[in-house]
């Protein structure tokens, strides 16, 4: 299971790539939801979105064990991760995407001088195709979430938080393979337990949920939830276990809700996220996280949202 030290060490390793984001505050949020809010901007982060930190530890990593390359699964934002570190570090990446990929973040990766490989519908069809191109190319495969040097990197966000947020009670994280979530529980339960964690998914997205609930990883069908970073079907092997034992407690939210907070980052905060990143925000705009006069912190995971996508994205009516 990741350490402290082994955040620790990714914090050193990767402090020359990326950022250390600002937290954000809003009066009109505090007002609106009665908490002291703090807003961890991810979305200004190196690529668009948080990725960036366990991508650059593990390839710098791979670097250093003598790979001449490396590939990803994923045509969002780990695939631009891993092509833009790639890219700084002067080795090729290759990225597996779906035939059906958004031109957009095809667009992104090659902007990053990825190269794209287009391999059927799943990934289940595109993971063992980025393996085989990383065993032929004298590289290694990079996998989203389910590893121990993004774990440690995501868990970098963990550590920034609790130096930059003093007597912090709360933080809320989006959870998709659950690589964040377990990274920023490694960093906070060793160095401040009381702070609690609590993990936020779609419901139609709710694997992790599902997988807590009956104490075991649990698959679920493909979800079309517009947060299209949290769509994965289960929880991973190395992430599942840190969050059965660090867990504070895990929400879900509707599409409705998600729409509604993304509204509210938009049009109050003027913060462009993607919907993912609204999820986080979503129990505590809805009233659903029942929570007053704390201070809270709320992962905004990413800002890589399609701008002609982004109407589709906005509740029916007006939010008031
Ligand atoms: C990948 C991603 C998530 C989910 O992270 P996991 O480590 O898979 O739980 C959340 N938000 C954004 C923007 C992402 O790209």
């Amino acid at each position: 299971m990741a350490s402290l030290e082994d955040v620790r060490r990714a914090q050193a390793n990767i402090h020359d790539i990326v950022h250390k984001t600002p937290v954000l505050t809003s009066s009109l949020l505090d007002e609106y939801c009665g908490n002291q809010v703090f807003l961890k901007a991810e979305h200004l982060q190196k690529t668009g979105s948080f990725k960036i930190r366990g991508a650059a530890n593990a390839v710098k990593n791979a670097v250093r064990e003598g790979a001449a390359s490396v590939t990803a699964a994923s045509s969002g934002n780990h695939g631009q991760a891993v092509a833009y570190i790639a890219n700084r570090l002067g080795i090729p990446a290759t990225i597996v995407v779906p035939e059906d990929a958004n031109r957009a973040k095809v667009a992104a990766i090659e902007a990053y001088n990825g190269h794209v490989v287009y391999c059927g519908m799943t990934s289940a069809e595109r993971i063992p195709k980025a393996r085989q191109l990383a065993d032929e190319n004298n590289g290694i495969y990079i996998p989203p979430y389910d590893h121990a040097d993004i774990i440690a990197g995501q868990g970098t966000i963990g550590l920034e938080l609790l130096e930059q947020i003093p007597e912090l009670d709360l933080v809320f994280v989006p959870v998709g393979g659950g690589g964040l979530i377990s990274g920023i529980l490694t960093a906070i339960k060793a160095l401040n337990p009381q702070v609690k964690v609590i993990g936020v998914e779609p419901e139609s997205a709710n694997d992790t949920y599902l997988s807590l609930q009956r104490g075991e990883i649990t698959a679920i069908p493909p979800s079309a939830t517009i947060a299209d970073g949290l769509r994965t079907a289960q929880p991973g092997d190395m992430t599942f276990p840190i969050l059965q034992k660090h867990l504070d407690g895990l929400l879900l939210v509707t599409e409705a809700e998600i729409k509604e907070a993304l509204q509210f980052l938009m049009e109050r905060t003027k913060q462009i996220v993607e919907p993912s990143s609204a999820v986080a925000a979503a129990p505590l705009i809805s009233g659903k996280a029942e929570v007053k006069g704390k201070r809270v912190a709320v992962v905004l995971s990413g800002g890589n949202v399609d701008l002609h996508q982004l109407a589709g994205f906005l509740p029916d009516k007006l939010h008031v």
